[in-house]
């Protein structure tokens, strides 16, 4: 599936991921590799552009929750971004109800896979319960109708088509038949050609005005190129497009004029095509066809962990700036602290000066310090970190014990927690400093 896309974008991912660290001329080379795969598989200039620009920007602001590196926060981006490109994360299957009547209308340039993605989708809902019924409105291509009848034959599902009728006609009498039969989820194929797009096009709004479909599903082939947006265009001047359907992203298409169709129309992908069979239809997932398009089964995971540790941190800063900071909120910042580089460095970057003064200490002796306020805290039980108002001096005792300290360390931690609560209160919602904590 989209084989040089995904080749050319994993290979500049693979330069980011096996890189030391990430800096600001990494990251342009990254989004210029990134810009030339996604121009040569066909995607719009106008979409690279906005892209890569959104990358680059969010890169340069964007910090990474603790735990993470900047070069989980740039892998993100791109994923982010390329899953917002192709509609966001959420799967954009029609799932009508059952008992009711619900018309699906496919439309698409001859040739793109209408007829087979008819009796695809048959198979799909007559799987999950559907009553089914297919009408083929194609006259123009001799062996249409019949194309339709053999899928409805080989799925079982009730079919009608009278190519010798009007096609509003053949319609009416279908849709009363089909009726009769029991049918409640209506498939409906249409002729994709015309003498002339204009007359294709007409044709296309005639058809919606007398059918009514309940949703319209626009087939587009991933062979595609540039003019792929045009013609989704054309179409959805005339008729309410519901969803997309990709199709033959088995092959070798490069796949970027029907994604970038998908991006302009900007409705979802419902279904890909992904072969000639009956079964070769697929539910669209964004996030994971990204994550197959970029080779990383991990990504997922990755994006869901940080997700997590973000929200963590928010939640944590918030407490803070509240003045309710417990004690497993200050080691998430201790920690994050320490990620930050030198605790003198740090320091001089806080705007709150003295208030958080850890004494005359030289930087060896204050990550010393602070790794031994991270030990203490976790010898801690759960409701002393959260409220360490409890520590009486037999815990003290217990906890110093439990993490190899004296207990006078016990008491110097829960000072600096005071004094960092009460700091912490006075710059409420410093946004500059919650920034710097965050990072
Ligand atoms: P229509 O003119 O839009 O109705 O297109 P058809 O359904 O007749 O399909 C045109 C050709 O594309 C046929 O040879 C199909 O077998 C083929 N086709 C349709 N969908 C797919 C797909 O997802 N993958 C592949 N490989 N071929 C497909
Ligand atoms: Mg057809």
């Amino acid at each position: 599936m989209l084989d040089s896309l995904k080749g050319s974008l994993q290979a500049a991912l693979d330069k980011l991921r096996g890189a030391a660290a990430v800096n600001d001329k990494l990251i342009d080379e990254t989004v210029k590799q990134i810009e030339k795969a996604l121009l040569l598989a066909d995607v719009s200039l106008p979409l690279v552009a906005s892209l890569s620009s959104q990358i680059r920007e969010k890169a340069k602001t964007e910090e990474a929750p603790p735990g993470y590196t900047k070069k989980d926060v740039v892998l993100k981006l791109i994923y982010d971004e390329l899953v917002n490109l192709l509609g966001g994360s959420s799967p954009r299957i029609p799932k009508p109800d059952k008992n009711q009547e619900h018309k699906v209308m496919l439309i698409g340039i001859e040739g793109s896979g209408k007829t087979t993605t008819a009796g695809k989708l048959a198979l799909y809902y007559k799987k999950a319960g559907y009553s089914i019924g297919l009408i083929s409105l194609d006259n123009y291509r001799l062996g249409a109708a019949e194309q339709l009848r053999q899928l409805a034959d080989k799925v079982g599902v009730p079919f009608y088509a009278d190519p010798s009728l009007p096609t509003r006609k053949a319609f009416e009498e279908g849709l009363k038949q089909l009726r009769e039969r029991g049918a409640k989820l209506i498939i409906i194929d249409t002729a994709g050609r015309h003498k002339d797009e204009e007359g294709l096009m007409q044709e296309m709004g005639e058809l919606n005005n007398f059918i009514h479909p309940d949703h319209v599903m626009l087939v587009i082939d991933a062979n595609l190129g540039q003019s792929a947006s045009s013609q989704a265009a054309a179409f959805s001047s005339k008729v309410k497009v519901g969803s997309v359907v990709i199709t033959k992203l088995d092959g070798s298409g490069k796949g970027g004029g029907a994604l970038s169709a998908v991006a302009y129309l900007k409705v979802p992908v419902s279904f890909i095509g992904v072969g000639e069979g009956l079964d070769d239809i697929e539910e669209f997932d964004a996030s994971s066809f990204v994550s197959r398009l970029l080779g990383m089964g991990d990504l997922r995971s990755l994006i869901m962990a940080m997700e997590a540790a973000e929200k963590e941190q928010e939640e944590s800063l918030e407490r803070m700036a509240s003045g309710r900071m417990t004690l497993d909120d200050m080691l998430s910042q201790i920690r994050a602290f320490r990620k930050m580089g030198p605790l003198s460095s740090v320091l001089e970057k806080l705007p709150i000066g003295g208030g958080l003064k850890i004494d005359q200490l030289t930087e060896e002796q204050g990550e010393e310090r602070m790794k031994k306020w991270e030990v203490i805290i976790q010898s801690m039980n759960k409701k002393e970190r959260s409220d360490p108002s409890i520590l009486d001096s037999s815990r003290i005792r217990r906890i110093a014990k439990g993490s190899g300290t004296r207990p006078e360390d016990v008491k110097d931690m829960i000072r600096q927690y005071e004094l960092l609560k009460k700091t912490m209160k006075n710059v409420r919602r410093n946004k500059r400093l919650a920034n710097l904590l965050g990072g």
